[in-house]
Formats: structure tokens, C-alpha cells, sequence
């Protein structure tokens, strides 16, 4: 079934992710159910902590149930304003109603560590070839990377972005959001390594780690670098047109699990 008629004539999902990003589990309203062969549902909420699919961020997975029924979400996807839940039946069949909504939080939580780590390496990439990065694109699930725009920088660049990265999570910086007007967004984002890709929007949402530039983005983040354990820069790939990927990796040490 197509995503315009699944969406059609629902109200924007509120998005508590966006506010509250260390929530796990929650309660939240199924205000529209469409079966998908007897196997599997589409599910609309009005509000959700599933984030879907975008910004390079990977869909939320999880679990929406109530005494009658269980999904396993697979998918949460955007459209319009309205979060679209996909997942398979496991038990009973959904209805409309009170539901509970648990996220596979250890997944998620990777993405966050994966994610704040990004913004992370741009600002200490940076740094390392002194002059402004300007992203391209990211994936935060597998391959793991960050793109930017020209060429590779030199692989003594690369070890001094992954130290200096490896520096500001050991001094345990924090990180906030903040949700701004679009001119108080344009005054402040001019220098963010994403500010040319950056949608029109009402309202901006910026996240800052402590020391940084404040970057736009509607992802996910851990609220303190912490918590991201130990980044490693991988490799840099070039790609044909004058741009290449930074694959990184973010591993646990002994004060973060
Ligand atoms: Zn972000």
C-alpha cells in the first residue's frame, strides 16, 4: 500500500524523540491500524519515540503491544509530518488505542553514540586540516561513515582528528539541543559543516557539544561525549567526485557500557 494513503488525513505525529532522546519505552495512542496481508501492519500514532529513517540516521526498531497484540517495528518511516510504523505481528491483531512502545534501546543507543561521534569528528576534522569541512551525507548504521566534500586529507590529518576527537570524549564534554527560529538559526548555523544542505524550516533544532559549533539536526544524541567510549577513524575513502567517505567506528571502554 502506498505511504500517501496510509498518511492520508492523519495529523502530524508528535515526535518525542526529538525533545527527549533518552526515553526507552512509553505509552502512546494507535490512531490508525492498516493490516498488510496477515502477517504484518502499518501503524500510526499520535505521538512516537521511534525515529524514522533520515538525516543518515537508521529507522528505530522495537516493539508496539497491549494485552491483545504485539508488533515487532522494523521500520518507522516519515512521510509529511506523520511517522508511519511497519512492523510484523507476532501476537493477536493491533486495534486503535492505548499501546506501549518499547525501543531495542541497545541499537539505539549505538546509533547515538555513532551519531553525536559524527558531529564530533567534523569539528575536530576541522581543526586537524584548519579550514572549514563541508559534510555531504552520513549512514550511522553499516558502513559507518561521515562524507565530505574535496579530497582526502593526509593520514597524519586523520590521526589528529580520531586524538583530538579521543580528547574531548575523555574530558567527557556535554551536548545539548536547542529549537530556534529560522533567523536565529541562520545567524548561528552559518558555520555548521551541514548549513548548505539544511531544509527551510519554522523551527530549527541544534545540537551543541560543549567547545563546538552548534550543528542543525533532527537525529538522536547522547548528552554527554562519554558516553560515545572511544571513537576510531577507520579509513577515508575517495569517491569519484571530488568528495570521500570517513568511516569511523565507536567502541565502549571500561567507564561506559
Ligand atoms: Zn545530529
Amino acid at each position: 500500500m502506498e505511504l500517501s494513503a496510509i498518511a492520508a488525513g492523519q495529523p502530524k505525529t508528535d515526535l518525542v524523540y526529538l525533545r527527549e532522546m533518552e526515553i526507552q519505552e512509553s505509552q502512546a495512542r494507535v490512531i490508525k491500524v492498516v493490516p498488510e496481508k496477515r502477517t504484518h501492519a502499518y501503524l500510526i500514532l499520535n505521538q512516537t519515540i521511534f525515529h524514522p529513517k533520515g538525516g543518515g540516521q537508521p529507522s528505530d526498531r522495537g516493539v508496539i503491544c497491549s494485552r491483545e497484540y504485539e508488533v515487532t517495528v522494523k521500520k518507522a518511516i516519515h512521510y509529511k509530518g506523520v511517522v508511519i510504523h511497519w512492523g510484523k505481528l507476532n501476537r493477536g491483531t493491533p486495534t486503535e488505542g492505548d499501546a506501549a512502545c518499547v525501543l531495542d534501546w541497545p541499537y539505539r543507543h549505538l546509533v547515538m553514540r555513532r551519531h553525536t561521534a559524527a558531529h564530533l569528528l567534523d569539528h575536530c576534522l576541522a581543526q586537524a586540516v584548519g579550514s572549514k569541512v563541508q559534510t555531504t551525507d552520513s549512514w550511522l548504521d553499516e558502513p559507518c561513515y561521515v562524507g565530505y566534500a574535496g579530497s582526502v586529507p593526509s593520514e597524519e590529518a586523520l590521526r589528529e582528528t580520531e586524538a583530538l576527537a579521543n580528547r574531548m570524549i575523555t574530558n567527557a564534554a556535554t551536548v545539548s539541543i536547542k529549537f530556534l527560529t529560522s533567523e536565529e538559526a541562520k545567524e548561528l548555523l552559518q558555520n555548521a559543516s551541514n548549513y548548505e544542505r539544511l531544509p527551510d524550516l519554522l523551527e530549527v533544532r541544534t545540537v551543541t557539544i560543549d567547545g563546538c559549533q552548534p550543528i542543525p539536526c533532527g537525529g538522536t544524541h547522547v548528552s554527554n561525549l562519554a558516553e560515545i567510549g572511544r571513537v576510531s577513524v577507520v579509513n577515508a575513502e575517495p569517491l569519484s567526485d571530488n568528495s570521500y567517505r570517513l568511516h569511523f567506528s565507536v567502541s565502549a571502554n571500561a567507564s561506559s557500557s
